[in-house]
């Protein structure tokens, strides 16, 4: 959330911002309903000394008798108060508009953010490792899938509807193994593995940003009051949410849950396989940090870092993209997405998303940190994705497959699959 005071202090920058971002935000109209909101503060509150100052002279007046004093003051006092229902009314709606339209108001991004429409328009930083040519005829993913018997897509659909699969045997085997390795890569670097709550309070979704703009992707439980999350970072933010924290030293989380999303608005795109679904798992960095932007720069390095170190561990090529605006949300201030190589779509797909998004989260959440001078400030907060699964098993298994269908199973994941070396078809 930015505050008031840089939004008037930075209108114009600000609505830059929300049209580059494709965010429906109108700057002048919060303005103004700023301005009405503080003449009726200042109104008000004249009103209110005016009525406290003929009140207290009122008493004595009565006291003394002098009734006929007294009256004309009485009647200005019920004016008074009529008046003061009135505009308490007034600001009562000015204030829930500045504060509806606040929640609106996007992130600022950083000055080496792309402008731009679409992800079409997002930046190649670096790629990395060897995009693979096959001697055979390539499979898929889902035709992998199927051959070793471990994705069943159509049952998926029978059960719960489009973008749903059942994941079976050595595919269960791998979806958890990805999940352990990220786990265990992050967990020997300072992260906190933690199981979290998927399903929340709308104020946690509200509050770390994926509300009201995100609100048309999120699952409702209707009856509970609650919905569900599409990532963790939702529930690992909302953790330390009216909190006071030591950010002496980053807070470094590692979340590992179920994710769910509408995917509203998709229709028709990805529609074959596992690459679109309506759940899945990830494991989720988040780090807070104090509100140092050199600091939560070279987070974000980090954490983009861990996860490109995961893609080698498992041995997929891939690319680093700097994301422009039009690709971002309302609460990135600088975002890098990586994309692993699908050699079925002949194309980097996306599989991580790597964020810093400044003060911004950890203001509408409060969470603060006290400084070297004692005073109390918001902190940074920062997310990527570890590893999303099943996502991951489209480049896992499609990079990997051999001539007979059987499927080469990197180092760095063979502890995690019983030491196998390579899934041959049933
Ligand atoms: P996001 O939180 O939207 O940046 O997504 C993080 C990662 O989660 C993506 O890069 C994907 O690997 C994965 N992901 C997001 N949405 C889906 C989906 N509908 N189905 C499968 N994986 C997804």
């Amino acid at each position: 959330m930015l505050t008031m005071q840089f939004i008037r202090e930075n209108a114009a920058q600000v609505q830059q911002t929300a049209i580059n971002k494709h965010i429906p935000f109108q700057v002048e109209k919060l303005l103004e309903w700023d301005i009405t909101r503080r003449n009726l503060l200042l109104q008000t509150e004249s009103l209110r000394a005016e009525r406290n100052k003929l009140s207290k002279e009122i008493a004595p007046l009565m006291k003394e008798g002098r009734k006929e004093t007294a009256e004309p003051m009485m009647a200005r006092v019920k004016e008074l108060n009529e008046d003061l229902g009135r505009l308490e009314t007034e600001l009562q709606e000015a204030e829930r508009n500045v504060s509806e339209m606040l929640m609106l108001a996007p992130n600022i991004v950083s000055p080496d953010t792309p402008v731009g429409e679409d992800d079409n328009d997002n930046v190649e930083v670096r790629r990395v490792g060897e995009v693979p040519s096959f001697a055979f005829e390539l499979r898929d993913h889902v035709t992998l899938g199927e051959m070793h018997d471990m994705i069943d897509i159509p049952r998926g659909v029978k059960t719960a509807g489009t973008r749903n699969y059942y994941l079976k045997g050595a595919g269960l085997y791998l979806h958890l193994a990805v999940q352990r390795l990220a786990l265990d890569y992050l967990a020997a670097r300072g992260f906190t593995p933690m199981d979290v709550p998927v399903m929340v309070r709308p104020e946690a979704l509200n509050r770390t940003g994926f509300f009201p703009t995100g609100q048309d992707q999120t699952f409702e439980l209707a009856d509970e009051g609650k919905w569900l999350v599409g990532t963790s970072e939702v529930s690992l933010v909302s953790y330390y949410s009216d909190e006071i924290v030591d950010a002496a030293q980053p807070i470094r989380l590692a979340g590992m849950s179920a994710c769910y999303r509408r995917e509203i608005g998709s229709a028709g795109r990805d529609v074959r396989g596992l690459y679109r679904v309506h759940q899945f798992a990830k494991v989720e960095q988040v780090v807070l940090c104090k509100n140092d932007p050199a600091v939560s720069e070279a987070l974000l390095q980090e954490i983009t870092g861990h996860a490109e170190s995961i893609l080698q561990l498992l041995e997929l090529p891939y690319r680093v993209m700097s994301v422009c605006t039009g690709d971002m949300s309302q609460k990135t201030h600088k975002q890098y997405d990586i994309e692993t190589w699908m050699p079925s779509r002949a194309a980097y797909g996306e599989t991580h998303s790597s964020s810093n998004l400044l003060d911004f989260q950890a203001r509408r959440s409060n969470i603060r940190y006290r400084d070297e001078d004692g005073n109390l400030q918001y902190c940074h907060t920062l997310n990527n994705t570890a590893v999303a699964s099943p996502r991951i098993l489209i480049p896992l298994l499609e990079n990997h497959q051999q001539a007979d269908g059987s499927i080469y199973i990197p180092q760095a994941l063979r502890p995690y699959m019983g030491g196998v070396d390579r899934l041959v078809p049933p």
